[in-house]
Protein backbone atom coordinates (compact mmCIF):
# COMPACT_ATOMS: atom_id res chain seq x y z
CA UNK A 1 0.00 0.00 0.00
CA UNK A 2 1.22 3.65 -0.78
CA UNK A 3 3.37 5.63 2.00
CA UNK A 4 2.23 8.76 3.47
CA UNK A 5 4.45 10.76 5.78
CA UNK A 6 2.67 13.52 7.53
CA UNK A 7 5.03 16.60 8.85
CA UNK A 8 2.70 18.77 11.05
CA UNK A 9 3.54 19.97 14.68
CA UNK A 10 -0.37 20.56 15.84
CA UNK A 11 -0.97 16.91 17.52
CA UNK A 12 -4.72 17.31 16.96
CA UNK A 13 -4.39 17.61 13.13
CA UNK A 14 -1.88 14.78 12.40
CA UNK A 15 -4.22 12.86 14.23
CA UNK A 16 -6.83 13.73 12.29
CA UNK A 17 -4.88 13.24 8.94
CA UNK A 18 -3.76 10.00 10.49
CA UNK A 19 -7.12 8.02 11.02
CA UNK A 20 -8.47 9.38 7.78
CA UNK A 21 -5.86 7.50 5.87
CA UNK A 22 -5.77 4.73 7.89
CA UNK A 23 -9.16 4.37 7.19
CA UNK A 24 -8.08 3.90 3.01
CA UNK A 25 -5.78 1.53 3.55
CA UNK A 26 -2.81 4.27 3.43
CA UNK A 27 0.77 2.92 5.44
CA UNK A 28 0.98 6.35 7.59
CA UNK A 29 4.33 7.47 9.66
CA UNK A 30 3.68 10.49 11.45
CA UNK A 31 6.73 13.12 12.86
CA UNK A 32 6.25 16.63 14.38
CA UNK A 33 9.15 18.21 12.59
CA UNK A 34 10.98 18.70 9.36
CA UNK A 35 14.03 17.33 10.92
CA UNK A 36 12.97 13.94 11.92
CA UNK A 37 10.12 13.90 8.36
CA UNK A 38 14.40 14.34 6.36
CA UNK A 39 15.54 11.25 9.10
CA UNK A 40 12.34 8.95 7.91
CA UNK A 41 12.48 9.66 4.79
CA UNK A 42 15.99 8.31 4.55
CA UNK A 43 14.96 4.82 5.89
CA UNK A 44 11.90 4.83 4.07
CA UNK A 45 12.81 5.83 -0.02
CA UNK A 46 9.36 4.01 -1.50
CA UNK A 47 7.32 6.60 0.62
CA UNK A 48 4.82 8.47 -2.27
CA UNK A 49 3.46 11.61 -0.80
CA UNK A 50 4.29 14.06 2.53
CA UNK A 51 2.23 16.15 3.79
CA UNK A 52 3.89 19.07 4.86
CA UNK A 53 3.11 21.55 7.27
CA UNK A 54 4.91 24.86 6.09
CA UNK A 55 5.31 26.65 10.23
CA UNK A 56 7.37 24.06 11.98
CA UNK A 57 9.56 24.07 14.89
CA UNK A 58 12.90 23.91 13.29
CA UNK A 59 13.67 23.98 9.87
CA UNK A 60 10.34 24.87 8.02
CA UNK A 61 8.17 23.46 5.30
CA UNK A 62 10.03 25.05 2.34
CA UNK A 63 13.24 24.07 3.53
CA UNK A 64 12.17 19.94 4.09
CA UNK A 65 10.68 20.62 0.50
CA UNK A 66 13.58 21.78 -0.71
CA UNK A 67 15.98 19.50 0.88
CA UNK A 68 13.92 16.44 -0.36
CA UNK A 69 14.16 17.79 -3.73
CA UNK A 70 17.78 17.99 -3.77
CA UNK A 71 18.21 14.08 -3.95
CA UNK A 72 14.23 13.27 -4.63
CA UNK A 73 11.94 14.42 -7.70
CA UNK A 74 9.69 11.08 -7.37
CA UNK A 75 7.93 11.63 -4.27
CA UNK A 76 5.11 13.65 -4.18
CA UNK A 77 4.59 16.60 -1.54
CA UNK A 78 1.31 18.34 -0.35
CA UNK A 79 1.62 21.46 1.46
CA UNK A 80 -0.38 22.30 4.11
CA UNK A 81 -1.03 25.71 4.66
CA UNK A 82 -2.90 27.77 7.22
CA UNK A 83 -2.91 31.05 5.25
CA UNK A 84 -2.72 30.46 1.40
CA UNK A 85 -1.18 34.21 0.26
CA UNK A 86 0.61 34.09 -2.79
CA UNK A 87 3.98 34.93 -1.50
CA UNK A 88 3.88 31.30 0.04
CA UNK A 89 2.25 29.40 -2.73
CA UNK A 90 5.29 30.91 -4.97
CA UNK A 91 7.67 30.03 -2.36
CA UNK A 92 6.41 26.38 -2.12
CA UNK A 93 6.35 25.53 -5.83
CA UNK A 94 10.04 26.92 -6.10
CA UNK A 95 10.81 24.58 -3.53
CA UNK A 96 9.51 21.64 -5.46
CA UNK A 97 5.47 21.26 -3.78
CA UNK A 98 3.16 19.56 -5.95
CA UNK A 99 0.27 20.62 -4.32
CA UNK A 100 -1.18 22.80 -1.58
CA UNK A 101 -4.12 22.14 0.75
CA UNK A 102 -5.47 25.05 2.58
CA UNK A 103 -6.31 24.20 6.26
CA UNK A 104 -9.18 23.44 7.58
CA UNK A 105 -9.88 21.12 4.82
CA UNK A 106 -12.13 18.21 4.94
CA UNK A 107 -11.07 14.34 4.43
CA UNK A 108 -12.68 14.03 1.12
CA UNK A 109 -10.94 16.69 -0.31
CA UNK A 110 -7.30 15.35 1.28
CA UNK A 111 -8.19 12.10 -0.34
CA UNK A 112 -9.10 13.48 -3.42
CA UNK A 113 -6.01 15.86 -3.34
CA UNK A 114 -3.83 12.31 -2.48
CA UNK A 115 -5.06 10.09 -5.02
CA UNK A 116 -4.56 12.68 -7.98
CA UNK A 117 -0.89 13.22 -7.14
CA UNK A 118 -0.80 9.59 -6.47
CA UNK A 119 -1.69 8.98 -10.18
CA UNK A 120 0.61 11.62 -11.76
CA UNK A 121 3.35 10.04 -9.78
CA UNK A 122 2.64 6.13 -11.39
CA UNK A 123 2.22 7.52 -14.32
CA UNK A 124 5.47 9.56 -14.17
CA UNK A 125 7.12 5.58 -12.79
CA UNK A 126 5.44 4.03 -15.99
CA UNK A 127 6.92 6.73 -17.70
CA UNK A 128 10.72 6.19 -16.22
CA UNK A 129 10.45 2.34 -16.09
CA UNK A 130 10.29 1.90 -19.78
CA UNK A 131 14.24 2.33 -19.87
CA UNK A 132 17.54 3.76 -18.30
CA UNK A 133 19.01 6.65 -19.18
CA UNK A 134 22.39 7.72 -19.81
CA UNK A 135 22.78 11.08 -17.57
CA UNK A 136 25.48 12.93 -19.55
CA UNK A 137 25.52 15.79 -17.22
CA UNK A 138 26.35 13.59 -13.58
CA UNK A 139 27.67 10.96 -15.89
CA UNK A 140 25.82 8.58 -14.83
CA UNK A 141 22.79 5.95 -15.18
CA UNK A 142 19.22 6.85 -14.07
CA UNK A 143 16.94 4.12 -13.48
CA UNK A 144 13.38 4.38 -12.10
CA UNK A 145 14.38 7.55 -10.99
CA UNK A 146 17.48 6.09 -9.19
CA UNK A 147 20.81 6.79 -9.50
CA UNK A 148 23.54 4.56 -10.32
CA UNK A 149 26.95 5.53 -10.02
CA UNK A 150 29.52 4.54 -13.00
CA UNK A 151 33.23 4.62 -12.77
CA UNK A 152 34.65 6.75 -15.77
CA UNK A 153 35.33 3.36 -17.63
CA UNK A 154 31.88 2.27 -17.41
CA UNK A 155 30.69 5.97 -18.33
CA UNK A 156 33.27 5.69 -21.22
CA UNK A 157 31.26 2.52 -22.72
CA UNK A 158 27.71 3.21 -22.33
CA UNK A 159 28.88 7.43 -23.70
CA UNK A 160 30.07 5.01 -26.89
CA UNK A 161 26.88 2.47 -27.12
CA UNK A 162 24.50 5.36 -26.22
CA UNK A 163 26.02 7.36 -28.81
CA UNK A 164 25.44 4.53 -31.34
CA UNK A 165 21.63 4.69 -30.82
CA UNK A 166 20.86 0.77 -31.06
CA UNK A 167 23.56 -0.24 -33.92
CA UNK A 168 26.03 -2.54 -33.07
CA UNK A 169 29.70 -1.65 -31.55
CA UNK A 170 32.56 -3.44 -31.75
CA UNK A 171 34.77 -4.24 -29.48
CA UNK A 172 37.96 -3.49 -30.83
CA UNK A 173 36.23 0.48 -31.53
CA UNK A 174 35.12 0.54 -27.87
CA UNK A 175 38.84 -0.32 -26.93
CA UNK A 176 40.17 2.23 -28.91
CA UNK A 177 38.20 4.93 -28.12
CA UNK A 178 37.86 3.98 -24.50
CA UNK A 179 41.43 3.06 -23.57
CA UNK A 180 43.35 4.59 -26.94
CA UNK A 181 44.93 3.46 -29.93
CA UNK A 182 47.89 2.44 -27.95
CA UNK A 183 46.74 0.24 -25.25
CA UNK A 184 48.57 -2.78 -24.96
CA UNK A 185 46.49 -4.86 -22.86
CA UNK A 186 43.69 -7.39 -23.59
CA UNK A 187 40.99 -6.63 -25.65
CA UNK A 188 38.87 -8.68 -22.88
CA UNK A 189 39.05 -5.63 -20.46
CA UNK A 190 36.03 -4.63 -22.54
CA UNK A 191 33.82 -7.75 -21.65
CA UNK A 192 35.13 -7.55 -17.96
CA UNK A 193 33.72 -4.15 -18.11
CA UNK A 194 30.68 -5.07 -19.26
CA UNK A 195 29.97 -7.48 -17.05
CA UNK A 196 30.28 -5.02 -14.10
CA UNK A 197 27.82 -2.60 -15.80
CA UNK A 198 25.52 -5.09 -16.41
CA UNK A 199 25.68 -6.29 -12.58
CA UNK A 200 24.92 -2.36 -11.59
CA UNK A 201 21.94 -1.49 -14.56
CA UNK A 202 20.26 -4.59 -15.11
CA UNK A 203 17.21 -6.41 -13.41
CA UNK A 204 19.25 -9.98 -14.30
CA UNK A 205 22.36 -9.49 -15.01
CA UNK A 206 22.63 -13.00 -16.96
CA UNK A 207 19.86 -12.43 -19.07
CA UNK A 208 20.99 -8.52 -19.81
CA UNK A 209 17.79 -6.14 -21.12
CA UNK A 210 20.13 -3.18 -21.61
CA UNK A 211 23.80 -4.04 -22.94
CA UNK A 212 23.11 -6.99 -25.37
CA UNK A 213 26.07 -9.30 -26.66
CA UNK A 214 26.41 -9.08 -30.59
CA UNK A 215 27.66 -12.33 -30.93
CA UNK A 216 31.63 -12.46 -32.27
CA UNK A 217 31.66 -8.63 -33.00
CA UNK A 218 30.79 -6.28 -30.06
CA UNK A 219 27.63 -4.75 -27.85
CA UNK A 220 24.65 -2.80 -28.01
CA UNK A 221 22.67 -0.76 -26.13
CA UNK A 222 19.01 -1.11 -26.14
CA UNK A 223 17.32 1.46 -24.25
CA1 LIG B 1 2.48 24.22 12.32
Amino acid sequence: MEKILIIEDEESIRGFITINLKRYGFTVMEVETGEEGLQLLEKNPDTSIILLDIMLPGIDGFEVAKRIRETNQQMGIIMLTAKTTESDKILGLVTGADDYIPKPFSPNELIARINSLLRRINLNKTNVVSGVKLDREQRCIQKDGIKIELSPTEYGILSILDLAKGKAVSRNDILDEVWGLDFPGDPKIVDVNIRRIRQKIEDTPSDPKYVQTVWGYGYKWEK
